[in-house]
C-alpha cells in the first residue's frame, strides 16, 4: 500500500502527465475571487509610477539637512493627487503629504514629528538618508514586467494589484465540473426524515462546499443505491464531468461495488487503499480522459481525503499548480501514542498559550464523528514513524479552512 506522501506524489503525478489545459472566459474583476488566472498580467506603467513620499512631513534634499538640526525655507505644499512643478533648491523644503510625488530636486522626506515649523521657516531636527520615507518610481515593477502569472488563483491580494494595474476585465480559466455521486442504502437526502436506521446524505454538502472552495462547480448527483445497474449508470452521467467524486461504497464490503463498477468501465487504477487514517480505502484513478476518486464514506474520510488528495486536483483542472498540503507546527499539549504505521490527520484544535500554538486533539468517536471534526479547528498529523509524542514536542497540524 502507497504511504501519504507516495499517493500524493502519484496523483500529482498522473495530473501533470495529463497536462490538460481548460477553456477559458473574460469575466468582469468584480467576480474573479477564488478563480484562476488564464494569461500573464503586465504592469500598465511603472508601480509606483513616480517616487511617492510614505510620510507626511517635508520632501527635502537629504544633503541638506546631513547637519542637522538645521533651518530650512518652505516654498509650498503638494498634496497627494497633486504634484509640485517647480524644483526644490538648496535650503528649501515643500510641505508634502503621504502619497504625493516627491518634488524635483528633493529627494527624502523629513517626518511631521521631527520639524518645527514657524511661518515659512522650517527647523529639522533629525538627518534623513538618501530616499528615506520615500518608495522610488518602478521600484515594485517596471512597466511591462509580469506581475502574475498565468495559473494564479486570485485572492484578495492579488485582485487588488489587478485593480491597480487597471486589468478589468481578466481572462481565467472555466471552473471544472466535479461531480459528487453519494452511494449507499442507507443514504437518503438531508430534506427528508429518516427512518431511524438511515443516515442523512451530509457528504455531498461537504464536499460540495469543499469543491467551490477549491475552485471547481459541484454537480450534485443523485444518491446511488449499492446496486450494480443503478450505480453504473450514475457513473457512466458522472464521468461526464470533468472530475468525479464518489462518496462510500469504495470498502470491502459486500455490496461495496464502486471499484467493481469502474472497473466494468474501463478503469486504469493508480492506488486502490493509502496507509492513512482516516481514509484508508481512498481510491484513484482515470476512465478514458476522466480522473476519479473513490472516497471512503465516513464523513471525516472524506473530509479529509478531501483535503489532502482533491482538492490539489481541482486547483489542477482549473488551471492552476499543484500545491501540496502545507504543514504548520505546533508544540503538543498531551502526549500521544501509535503503532498503527499509518498516517493520521485527527481533529484537533490549536491555541496561542503563552505566545506559542500548543496543539490538542479534540474528542471524537473515530471516522464518523462530524461533531469532532467541528469541535475542531486543525488536523494533527502524525507521521508513521511518531510513535510516542511527548507534551512539548512540536508536530504538524494542517489548519482547517472555514
Ligand atoms: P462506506 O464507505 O460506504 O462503507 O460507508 C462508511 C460509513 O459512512 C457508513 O457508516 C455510511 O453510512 C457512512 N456514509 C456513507 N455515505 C455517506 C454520506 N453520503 N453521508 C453521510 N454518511 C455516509
Ligand atoms: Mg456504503
Amino acid at each position: 500500500m502507497l504511504s501519504f506522501e507516495e499517493a500524493l506524489a502519484k496523483v500529482r503525478e498522473k495530473l501533470s502527465l495529463a497536462g490538460q489545459t481548460p477553456p477559458d472566459e473574460t469575466v468582469s474583476l468584480s467576480s474573479v475571487l477564488g478563480r484562476f488566472l488564464a494569461e500573464d498580467v503586465f504592469a500598465d506603467r511603472d508601480c509606483p509610477p513616480f517616487h511617492r513620499a510614505i510620510r507626511d512631513g517635508y520632501a527635502v534634499r537629504s544633503s541638506d539637512v546631513l547637519g542637522a538640526p538645521t533651518e530650512l525655507t518652505r516654498r509650498g505644499e503638494v498634496r497627494a493627487g497633486e504634484h509640485y512643478s517647480e524644483t526644490v533648491g538648496a535650503g528649501e523644503c515643500v510641505e508634502i503629504m503621504t502619497g504625493a510625488p516627491l518634488p524635483a530636486g528633493a529627494d527624502a522626506v523629513v517626518m511631521l514629528e521631527h520639524v518645527h515649523v514657524d511661518g515659512s521657516r522650517v527647523e529639522v531636527s533629525r538627518a534623513v538618508a538618501h530616499w528615506e520615507n520615500v518608495v522610488l518610481q518602478g521600484s515594485e515593477a517596471r512597466a511591462g514586467s509580469i506581475v502574475l502569472h498565468c495559473g494564479r488563483r486570485l485572492g484578495a491580494g492579488e485582485i487588488g494589484l489587478l485593480a491597480s494595474v487597471g486589468h478589468d476585465p481578466v481572462r481565467v480559466f472555466r471552473h471544472p465540473e466535479v461531480a459528487i455521486l453519494p452511494t449507499g442504502d442507507e443514504v437518503v437526502s438531508p430534506g427528508r426524515k429518516p427512518e431511524w436506521f438511515q443516515i442523512r446524505n451530509s457528504n455531498a454538502q461537504t464536499l460540495a462546499a469543499q469543491v467551490a472552495a477549491a475552485g471547481g462547480r459541484p454537480r450534485l448527483m443523485p444518491i446511488a443505491p449499492d446496486e450494480k445497474e443503478s450505480l453504473r449508470s450514475l457513473v457512466r452521467e458522472g464521468l461526464e464531468s470533468d472530475l468525479l467524486l464518489l462518496s462510500g461504497g469504495v470498502s470491502m464490503g459486500k455490496y461495496d461495488f464502486a471499484k467493481q463498477v469502474l472497473s466494468e468501465l474501463g478503469a486504469e487504477f493508480f492506488f486502490q487503499g493509502v496507509a492513512i487514517r482516516p481514509g484508508k480505502p481512498l481510491v484513484f484513478g482515470r476512465v478514458g480522459e476522466k480522473f476519479f476518486f473513490g472516497l471512503p464514506g465516513n464523513p471525516v474520510s472524506t473530509y479529509v481525503t478531501f483535503e489532502f488528495f482533491v482538492r490539489p486536483v481541482v486547483a489542477m483542472l482549473s488551471g492552476g499548480e499543484f500545491v501540496p498540503p502545507v504543514f504548520l507546527r505546533a508544540r503538543l499539549g498531551k502526549p500521544i501514542r501509535q503503532k498503527h504505521g499509518l498516517t493520521a490527520f485527527l481533529p484537533a484544535r490549536v491555541e496561542m498559550r503563552d505566545g506559542e500554538p500548543v496543539v490538542d486533539l479534540v474528542g471524537w468517536q473515530g471516522s464518523g464523528d462530524l461533531v469532532g471534526v467541528a469541535a475542531a479547528n486543525c488536523f494533527l498529523v502524525i507521521h508513521p514513524a511518531q510513535t510516542e509524542l511527548d507534551a512539548g514536542d512540536w508536530v504538524d497540524v494542517l489548519p482547517r479552512p472555514a
